[in-house]
Formats: C-alpha cells, sequence, structure tokens
C-alpha cells in the first residue's frame, strides 16, 4: 500500500482534480489524503472570526461566496447530471450546516467543526469524481480513526486500529481516500492537527497501515537547497535522510509540516516529495540512508524572538538550567537555540503568546532582554565528526552579516545562526554563494 497525499492547491480547481485523479488512477492499492481547496480553510477561518465577532451579516457574506465557488467547481467538475446534482446536493448539505452557526452561540468547538468542512468537502467531492469514472475507491472518514491525546499528541494505537479496521471494512478497493488535518480529540469532538496538518495525517497514515511509501504531492518539484523566494537557481534535492528533511522542514523549508517525518521515520517508511504539476520529475525522497557527507540545504525561519537571562547566580551554579527551562516548560513554549555563557544565557522561541508571564518568571534569577523580529539560518547537512571546515565556510560567508547567536554541534546535520531579520535575505545568498 502506497499513501499519496495532495494539498490545497493540488486539489484547488476542477482541472487539478482531474489531473490528481489522473495521477491515482494506476492499479496498487493505495490512501489519498486531501487537503481542503486552496484558500478555503483561510475563508473558513475568517468566517470563525466574523462569527465570534457576532458579525453573522459578515460571517453569511462569506459563506454565501464560497458556497458559490465550490457550485461552480461542481458544474465543472463532473459529466454527468447525475454526479452534477449528486455534488451540489452535497455542497448544499455542507453549506446549509455552516450556515446554521450563524444562529447557535459560537465557541472554539463550533470553530473546529467549521474547519473541519473544508477537507469533508474535497474528499467527497474527488470521491463522486473517481465514481463517475469507474475507479473503484472508498471514501474512510478521518474522524473516526485519526485522534489526538489530552496532549494534542496523536494516539498511535487508536490510529493504526481503527485505520486498519476501516480499509478491512471496505476490501478491495482501488483508492482509499481520506481526510488530511482533521481529527478527533480526547473528549472525541472534531478537532484538527493546526494549519497545514495534512502532511502529518499522511505520515500518520502511512505509520498506521504500515505503507510501503509515503509520497506528498504539492507544487514544487522537492525540497530545494535554498529558499527559492530569495535566492535564483535553486534546485531541488534528490535525497534527504529523516534528521536532514526534519531540521529543514523545521527550520522553515515551507514544503513539508515539520511534525509529519517523525512518524515516518519512527516506523522507516520512505517519503517522497513530488510536484502534481510536473509528475514526471524526480522530486525528494527522505529515508533513513544517510548518504553523502557534505552541506546540502541552507533554510530560514522567522518570527524568531531571542531571550537572554544574566544571572550571577549562575556562576558556578547547577540547577540553573533547569530552573530556566521549567518555566518555558510550564507554558508550554518550545525553545529553539540555546548558547550560553558563564553568566548569561540565551534560547529564541517562536511562540510569544506567554512571552510576558514567562518574562515575569525569568525575573526572579536576574535580568532578562528581548530581542524580536529575527530568523534562524540553518545550513543542514551530513557533518561527521571528523570533517574539518564546514565551520569556516559558513563564517567566510556571513562575514558581512551581524550574527547573534550560533548553534553548532547539536547535531550532525545543522548549523544555526540568529540574524536579524532585515539580514536574512542577504545572509541566504551569501550562504548560496559560498557553499554551492
Ligand atoms: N487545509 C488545512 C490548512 O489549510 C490543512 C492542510 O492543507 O494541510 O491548513
Amino acid at each position: 500500500m502506497i499513501v499519496l497525499k495532495f494539498g490545497g492547491t493540488s486539489v484547488g480547481s476542477a482541472q487539478r482534480m482531474h489531473e490528481v485523479a489522473q495521477l491515482v488512477s494506476f492499479s496498487e492499492p493505495k490512501i489519498v489524503v486531501l487537503s481542503a481547496m486552496s484558500g478555503t480553510t483561510n475563508s473558513l477561518v475568517e468566517i470563525a472570526n466574523y462569527l465570534y465577532k457576532k458579525n453573522n451579516e459578515g460571517a453569511l457574506d462569506q459563506i454565501l461566496n464560497l458556497e458559490k465557488k465550490y457550485f461552480d467547481t461542481v458544474n465543472e467538475l463532473y459529466k454527468t447530471d447525475e454526479f452534477k446534482a449528486k455534488g451540489k446536493e452535497l455542497i448544499q448539505s455542507h453549506f446549509n450546516y455552516i450556515k446554521s452557526f450563524t444562529q447557535d452561540m459560537f465557541t472554539i468547538y463550533e470553530e473546529k467543526a467549521i474547519l473541519a468542512q473544508g477537507e469533508l468537502i474535497s474528499t467527497a467531492l474527488f470521491h463522486f469524481l473517481l465514481q463517475e469514472q469507474g475507479i473503484k475507491s472508498a471514501l474512510i472518514p478521518a474522524l473516526n480513526f485519526m485522534r489526538i491525546d489530552k496532549d494534542n499528541e496523536p494516539d498511535l494505537f487508536y490510529i493504526r486500529e481503527n485505520l486498519q479496521r476501516e480499509v478491512k471494512e471496505q476490501e478491495q478497493q482501488s483508492v482509499y481516500i481520506t481526510q488530511g488535518f482533521i481529527c478527533r480529540n480526547s473528549y472525541g469532538e472534531i478537532d484538527n492537527l493546526k494549519r497545514g496538518g495534512s502532511d502529518y495525517t499522511a505520515s500518520l497514515v502511512g505509520a498506521g497501515i504500515n505503507a510501503d511509501e509515503i509520497q506528498i504531492w504539492t507544487d514544487i518539484d522537492g525540497m530545494h537547497n535554498n529558499d527559492p523566494r530569495y535566492v535564483e537557481n535553486t534546485h531541488p534535492l534528490s535525497h534527504l535522510s529523516f534528521d536532514e528533511a526534519a531540521e529543514l522542514a523545521y527550520f522553515g523549508a515551507k514544503i513539508l509540516h515539520p511534525s509529519s517525518i517523525l512518524p515516518a521515520k519512527l516506523a522507516n517508511i520512505p517519503v517522497r516529495l513530488k510536484n502534481t504539476m510536473q509528475p514526471e520529475a524526480e522530486g525528494t525522497l527522505i529515508s533513513s540512508i544517510t548518504g553523502t557527507e557534505g552541506i546540502k540545504a541552507i533554510a530560514a525561519k522567522d518570527d524568531i524572538t531571542a531571550v537572554k537571562i544574566k544571572s550571577g547566580r549562575m556562576l558556578l551554579a547547577y540547577g540553573f538550567m533547569r530552573k530556566v527551562f521549567e518555566i518555558f516548560e510550564m507554558y508550554k513554549t518550545p525553545i529553539d537555540m540555546i548558547t550560553t555563557s558563564e553568566v548569561a544565557v540565551s534560547l529564541t522561541i517562536d511562540e510569544t503568546q506567554n512571552l510576558s508571564k514567562i518574562v515575569e518568571e525569568l525575573q526572579k534569577y536576574g535580568s532578562v532582554e528581548i530581542d524580536e523580529n529575527l530568523s534562524i539560518i540553518c545550513v543542514v547537512g551530513n557533518f561527521i565528526a571528523e570533517s574539518k571546515g564546514y565551520a569556516l565556510k559558513i563564517f567566510d560567508a556571513l562575514q558581512d552579516i551581524p550574527i547573534r547567536m550560533i548553534s553548532y554541534g547539536g547535531s550532525k546535520h545543522n548549523v544555526s545562526v540568529l540574524v536579524n531579520t532585515s539580514d536574512k535575505k542577504a545572509a541566504l545568498q551569501a550562504l548560496n554563494e559560498k557553499l554551492f
């Protein structure tokens, strides 16, 4: 079995859905994970925002706009009157449901139910399309098997048991279709795996079904060696190890959701990144094979805040770091980079909702300084311990860029530097010139 995930742009129009139907028409059984059609989840977020503010008129305007888009898509998507009618009935029922929230109380629970509609619609439309084309397919509802626990972590045992049962119940299909992104939480309520979470679904589904391969189809031909938005002449990487890909995804390569590597890595299932617009292009294969030594790619992550804690008490003391880390743990705020000196520790975060409370706690241990608008530039590759010269090359390239923090040696796959976001583009370009 293989798992193929298609993102929002890959199913973003009737024509694109036809292309996806073509891509999944080979005979081997497969599970197809779909995102909502592009723009839909954003529109649903806007609708929810109107409803929170009790602006029912604004919400209804948005709902009608989106509904019209879907009616147009249905008209274009199907050939026969029978399926056009089925499609319209489907859209009508989902939009009647969305409209019903303009009358009721609106809470986070209703918001999550609204956000789920995008994937529920795209998968149902695609299922009809395959049926119209005579392709044997079954819809397996993600809400019947995808579950997160009370810490918002996927419940792997539950997912595996229930996914396998769902597939068994509908044996002999060529295509099993399911929704990306959506899930149930530990209370059984509709929830989701956070924005962009369909990649994560694909990886969890692949692990749950012991897939031979997980394919993530987007509109770029694999992971590139640098950010094509800021640097010219980047090229796709044909192979990355799980660890290299995880570093790149976490530190800014937009093509893959950062959480999606781990389930595939633990189950040792290769992940292939492919381009729907250019299906013949090789893409990037991510697997347990470490591959050649050397620098492979550069990525950047924005909206980073640095926190510096300076304390005389750190001198010769043990337990200081634990106290600092516990404060971040208490406010569920992940730390990305960390550097220490004898009198100070600097670290970076990208979630700042609880920053003021964190600072208040940290001030018990010393003075605290905050720097905002920073970017982490991450150089990824396979730097075996004995290899010399990588750091020199990196810092030589960055000689004109002010560097706020450096992280080297945390793993054999990553050297990171923290710079002002205003210097990011120059840093990416300079590294590109010197390293590749
Ligand atoms: N539709 C969701 C989003 O836009 C999930 C996804 O596309 O991966 O975030």
